[in-house]
């Protein structure tokens, strides 16, 4: 069974509170009771001594016990509810008290003597007696015998005493116990409130509203803390949204483009508009090449984020493999009468995938001759400088409008003047060309002017001479 929160703590709460009381109780009972004895039983020693001292004084050696001296042992043994006996030196009984008070049996110690009690202790709990040497003169006249019976000791003042403790403690129980039931309703409100609230956003989310966020302001840390962290996965997954709907429809127009083409041609061609020439499927050809390339960078693309990427990474002479790329684009530069210039530092050596780097050179190179104006310049340089490797790839080309600078490296993002003219590209290159850059732990940034060229920097780590590999 599933039970709420708010249920939870309450209880939760609740029991401790019982619980503590328990404990406390428990505890001060036991302790009490323990001091609340050993007091009565102080005073009852004290009241044994005072008539100890009260039979030693009025005890004549010669007229024994006068008829007032008597009374006044009465007297004391009503008032403290104890038995006074006093033998002579041979056990002879001179005289005694009775026990006073007791369920109707006064005087009844007279009627028995000594060694009486036996019926009695049955009403009144344990019967004790205490003897006492009766001094006179320094000598040994008699023995003084104080009983009392333990129910005795329980004086009113005490057992009044006692009764308000318990009182006061039921009370105290009682106030606490309403107390603790007020704060965990107070408390198991706070913290249930913002979670249902919290669930509630969450519920929603799961429903497809990603524009709902949670507004939960808690001074409890954790609750905060849930609160951002789904407002961030509500951010996310709207982000996600936005981006799986763009992708979709960036891809659908990336297709539908050559296969317009091929199919207006092909159109054309079955008509018999156009004659099945050489350049006509040349130009299939080519729309044909476009989607191939279009899949093949998708496919890379799939596998850079599904982070399947499998870098074979080893340590190569990067000024060497930098040259060896300038020199395959050579001809194409060559034919198209355009400058590809190199300023390589010799001897710079990286731990990296060659393959990739191959990529990642061939992408912005490949950018670079593409946005070309006539007799347009690349100038590819290396240098090496902080333990790093910055290349250099800058161009004499068309530029990048300001608007589209901080858009160049997301997912097929073309410029407006890109897409006017036929450069066959998707806008993945670049996208492609940072993640596989930084999955080096490299940096890639650019730096353009509309009309004036632009320049792409690559910063990649370097192996130090004496961190051999
Ligand atoms: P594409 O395949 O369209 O070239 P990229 O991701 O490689 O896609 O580039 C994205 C966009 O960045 C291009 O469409 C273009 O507008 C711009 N761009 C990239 N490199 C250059 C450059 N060297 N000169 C001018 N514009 C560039």
């Amino acid at each position: 069974m599933k039970v709420t929160l708010k249920k939870k703590l309450s209880f939760g709460f609740l029991a401790a509170v019982l619980g503590s009381l328990i404990i406390a109780g428990f505890i001060s009972n036991v302790m009490i009771n323990k001091l609340f004895s050993t007091y009565l039983k102080n005073e009852n020693n004290s009241k044994i001594d005072k008539a100890v001292t009260m039979v030693s004084e009025l005890y004549d050696e010669n007229n024994k016990l006068s008829d007032s001296a008597k009374q006044q042992l009465q007297r004391y043994s009503q008032m403290e509810n104890m038995c006074i006996e006093i033998l002579d030196s041979d056990g002879g009984q001179i005289y005694t008290s009775g026990i006073p008070n007791h369920n109707g049996m006064k005087n009844m110690g007279a009627m028995m003597g000594h060694g009486m009690h036996s019926l009695m202790t049955k009403n009144n709990g344990d019967y004790t007696e205490e003897k006492h040497d009766l001094i006179k003169g320094s000598k040994k006249a008699g023995t003084i015998v104080c009983g009392y019976f333990s129910s005795s000791l329980m004086t009113n003042g005490a057992v009044t005493f006692i009764m308000t403790l318990n009182k006061s403690f039921v009370i105290s129980a009682i106030i606490a116990l309403i107390f603790g039931l007020l704060l965990s309703i107070m408390i198991s409100n706070q913290l249930s409130k913002p979670l249902v609230e919290i669930t509630h956003t969450a519920n929603e989310m799961r429903n497809g509203n990603l524009q709902l966020r949670s507004d939960v302001n808690s001074s409890t840390k954790e609750i905060q803390d849930l609160s951002l962290s789904i407002n961030y996965l509500a951010e996310t997954l709207n982000h996600q949204e936005i981006y799986r709907k763009r992708m979709t429809s960036d891809m659908a127009h990336e297709i539908r483009t050559p296969l317009t083409v091929l199919k207006t041609h092909v159109e054309a061609l079955i008509d018999g508009i156009w004659e099945p020439t050489t350049e006509i499927f040349e130009s299939f050809y080519e729309e044909i090449e476009r989607l191939n390339k279009l899949v093949d960078n998708l496919r890379d693309l799939s596998k850079l984020e599904e982070s399947k990427l499998n870098l074979i990474k080893c340590k190569f002479n990067l000024s060497d493999e930098i040259n060896k790329i300038i020199l395959n684009f050579k001809p194409l530069f060559d034919k198209s009468n355009f400058n590809l210039m190199c300023e390589i530092d010799d001897n710079i050596n990286v731990i990296m995938d060659k393959d990739k780097l191959n990529q990642i050179m061939q992408n912005i190179i490949f950018n670079a001759y593409k946005y070309l104006n006539t007799n347009g310049t690349v100038l590819v340089s290396l240098k090496s400088k902080h333990e790093n490797a910055i290349i250099k790839v800058s161009d004499t080309g068309a530029g990048i409008s300001e608007e589209d600078l901080p858009h160049i490296f997301e997912r097929f993002y073309r410029s407006d003047s890109s897409r006017d003219t036929h450069t066959g590209g998707s806008g993945l290159g670049l996208t492609i060309t940072k993640t596989l850059v930084e999955a080096h732990s490299g940096s890639i940034s650019v730096n353009s002017k509309l009309g004036h060229g632009s320049e792409f920097t690559i910063v990649m780590p370097v192996v130090v001479a004496n961190k051999n590999n």
